[in-house]
């Protein structure tokens, strides 16, 4: 099946004003609350995956930045006016920090469009209004933390009682397909919760991090309880994640570098939650509402250009609707307007990075070469930027890399199925080594809950895909990951229980 991929724009808009001046910015790390270049002096280029144009150049953090971050977050973390603060100053300075970003929401959008590429429209609507609103959730936590009261079960007379305490500096690791979110899911639990921060945006998108830097210092967060050093992931991570002055350290990104950052952090036996990969199955029974199905089973893969950890990239579909459900997906993924992200048409901009078209078509290619056919898509988009089609493999098997590697990419392996037996489907699904999300079709409401509680994943959806709320707990099963981010489970990951025992 050929499609006709709607290419937009060659162009796109020129960006605001003051996104322009921020991009033309002497890009500095934020240690202390002062900006300052890296010890090394050294910069990495940042570029727009658009046209593959230098946009930036920010100082490549190492690790004696890292040291100095880590200090400044020491020191207001241990003597500082933040240790001194009421939960209900902390929430107050949160919620204006909220309030700052919503005000400059058009620039974070634009901001983090010309960085990673994703369409402004989605970064607008999604990355910038969920990074707002769990901001101010998260703030109305920073008064409702609280320890218990305990009847102990010894004869002897105690009053016991627990507090629940920030965990102290936190490191925070996040990756580039929500450069802002990422670093909000992390960083507004923890300043709710009375934590210090060094946050390492990702090589490829570090700039949002440093305009909410920005903010942070507008807001009047004393200095040193939110640092930002940009770098690598091997030098500037790394030191992080090591670091023995660091007492959590929290991750984004990859399974295989999630594994890194857990031998990093042996050394001081620092607190660890990890968010890592996934290969989330997208399950249609033949009696689901096949409209909704299709809305579901697409936007699961090619939203944010399948760059998604929850990314729905196997589609097991009924034998039943598996050829409508087939055409459907087709049309869809040539329907969907191609472009530039600034562009608010564009609904596909580019990957992230010329790597990451080069890692996704090679998964392509290695598909084809164990018996994968390319039903739609598949092929680069012009040779300006890294733009790929949105693509469907069929004949696709579970042996096959395809089937069992995070891609990371819009491409979603479809495999029909014919048994009416959830036991052969619900086990198809769960052959995976991670488990983040899964989501399931159907009108059948006995058969709806009965496959979300055997799937084996983190987030189930029932006639949704892509579910994610700032009171909803998130996170993987499996090697997808250890904790929960969102809700008041996020508070925990960034408090440590304290019993006190008085004897009376
Ligand atoms: P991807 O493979 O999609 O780029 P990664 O898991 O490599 O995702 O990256 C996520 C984040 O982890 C980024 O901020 C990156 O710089 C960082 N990172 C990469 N390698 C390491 C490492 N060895 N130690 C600590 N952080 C790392």
């Amino acid at each position: 099946m050929t499609v006709q991929q709607k290419i937009i724009v060659a162009e796109g808009p020129a960006p605001s004003a003051a996104t322009a001046a921020f991009l033309a910015a002497d890009h500095r790390l934020f240690i202390g609350g002062r900006w300052v270049e890296a010890a090394e002096g050294g910069q990495l280029d940042v570029e727009n995956p658009a046209t593959g144009e230098i946009v930036a150049r920010v100082p490549a953090g190492t690790a004696a930045d890292i040291d100095a971050a880590v200090a400044a977050a020491r020191q207001a973390f241990d003597h500082g006016p933040w240790s001194r603060m009421t939960p209900s100053e902390r929430g107050r300075l949160v919620w204006k920090l909220a309030d700052l970003l919503e005000t400059h929401a058009d620039e974070f959008a634009e901001i983090d469009s010309i960085d990673n590429g994703k369409p402004v429209t989605d970064a607008r609507a999604v990355d910038v209004a969920f990074s707002c609103e769990l901001l101010r959730y998260m703030a109305g936590w920073s008064t409702k933390i609280h320890g218990q009261t305990i009847a102990l079960s010894s004869s002897a007379p105690f009053h016991a009682y627990t507090l629940r305490e920030p965990v102290g500096v936190v490191g925070q690791i996040v990756p580039w397909n929500f450069p802002l979110m990422m670093a909000v899911w992390k960083v507004a639990p923890a300043l709710a919760a009375g934590c210090t921060i060094v946050l390492k945006p990702a090589e490829q998108t570090p700039l949002s991090a440093l305009r909410l830097a920005q903010l942070v210092e507008e807001a009047g967060f004393p200095a040193g309880v939110f640092n930002v050093v940009t770098g690598l992931g091997e030098t500037a991570g790394a030191a992080l994640a090591a670091h023995p002055d660091v007492d959590k350290v929290a991750f984004t990104g990859s399974t295989e570098v999630g594994k890194l950052i857990l031998g990093a952090a042996r050394g001081n036996l620092k607190k660890v939650s990890l968010e890592l990969g996934g290969k989330s199955p997208v399950i249609v029974f033949p009696d689901a509402d096949l409209d909704v199905a299709l809305a579901g089973a697409a936007s699961a893969i090619f939203y944010n250009m399948g760059q998604c950890c929850t990314a729905g990239s196997r589609l097991y579909v009924h034998r039943k609707v598996y050829d409508r459900l087939m055409a459907g997906m087709a049309a869809e993924a040539a329907r969907l307007p191609v472009g530039v992200g600034l562009d608010p048409a564009t609904r596909i901009g580019p990957l992230v990075s010329a790597e990451q078209l080069a890692r996704v078509s090679g998964y392509i290619e290695a598909g084809q070469r164990e018996g994968a056919t390319v039903l739609t898509g598949g092929r680069r988009i012009g040779d300006r930027g890294f733009f790929l089609e949105p693509t469907v493999l069929t004949g696709t098997t579970p042996g096959m890399s395809v089937v069992r590697e995070e891609i990371f990419g819009p491409v979603v392996c479809a495999m029909p199925f014919d048994d009416d037996d959830i036991d052969a489907i619900v086990a198809e699904a769960n052959s995976s080594i991670y488990g983040l999300a899964a989501s399931l079709y159907t009108r059948d409401l006995s058969k709806a809950h009965t496959v979300a509680r055997r799937l084996k994943a983190g987030t189930i959806g029932v006639n949704v895909h892509h579910v994610v709320d700032v009171a909803l707990p998130f996170g993987g099963f499996k090697q997808s990951g250890w904790g929960r981010e969102m809700g008041y489970a996020a508070i925990e990951l960034y408090t440590e229980t304290k019993s006190i025992a008085v004897a009376l």
